[in-house]
């Protein structure tokens, strides 16, 4: 018998719950200019403004609410990761919650998730950050960080963009969900799901998909900075589903 009674499943979204980067790949769509100038500026500049900023740029240049909608639906999606998160939530034993933690923005997730029928009822919570069309100008989309930079800045020591600390995210959804979770399980690609995978206790799981960042971040820093959970890396989202099946 289980002695897992409820589970969180935390996802990633970008390359981890969807297939692709949405940051990048509305540019690649719609003006793959503006996704060159985007990589020659990321260096400098932090990327929730960067990515602000180019969406001015693509609107200066007459892009409108319609096309990135569009691009956002057109966006590679996998069939596999869309069942597995659904069976998982049908399931009662164990019962399981699930979140979206991200570096996108709240508009981009949330007309993917619509769109592929995952928007009601499936996940908790999305934290990301926040955006919306513009009130003046209603094909511009204007993406803020979810840390004001103006107001007071996350604590993060492992290296979380100024926009938001993953980790800290994290901890403050499972104190304001008010539950215990007798399992958590993260499932991420990038160098930023390494702060809130530290976090996971020795029960806990993280689904590390290869060749990525995260992976990278594992391999060099993992064991000095005290990794604690469990990993199992995949590769395509069909292995994901293949893992959540054997979640007992
Ligand atoms: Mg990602
Ligand atoms: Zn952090």
């Amino acid at each position: 018998m289980s002695t897992i009674r409820n589970q969180l499943i935390i996802y990633d979204f970008d390359w981890s719950l969807a297939d692709q980067d949405s940051d990048r790949w509305v540019l690649e769509v719609l003006a793959p200019h503006l996704r060159r100038r985007m990589k020659n500026l990321k260096s400098d500049h932090q990327w929730t403004d960067l990515v602000a900023q180019m969406m001015r740029e693509l609107r200066s240049e007459g892009g409108t609410r319609v096309q990135v909608e569009q691009a956002l639906r057109e966006m590679p999606f996998h069939p596999a990761m869309k069942r597995c998160v659904r069976a998982i939530k049908v399931r009662s034993d164990p019962s399981t919650d699930l979140l979206v933690l991200s570096n996108a923005n709240s508009v981009y997730i949330r007309t993917i998730l619509e769109h592929q029928g995952l928007h009601e009822g499936v996940f908790e919570d999305v934290i990301t950050n926040p955006a919306h069309w513009d009130e003046q100008d209603p094909d511009l989309l204007v993406v803020r960080r979810r840390v004001d930079p103006k107001g007071e800045q996350h604590k993060c020591t492992v290296g979380c963009s100024a926009n938001m600390c993953k980790g800290e995210e994290l901890e403050a959804f499972v104190e304001r969900h008010g539950k215990a979770f007798d399992r958590v399980v993260y499932v991420g690609d990038g160098s930023n799901d390494f702060c809130p995978i530290l976090r996971l206790r020795e029960q806990d799981l993280a689904l590390v998909r290869r060749h990525r960042g995260l992976e990278k971040r594992i391999e060099k820093e993992g064991k000095s900075a005290g990794l604690k959970c469990q990993f199992i890396y995949w590769t395509g989202a069909w292995e994901v589903e293949e893992i959540f099946a054997t979640l007992t």
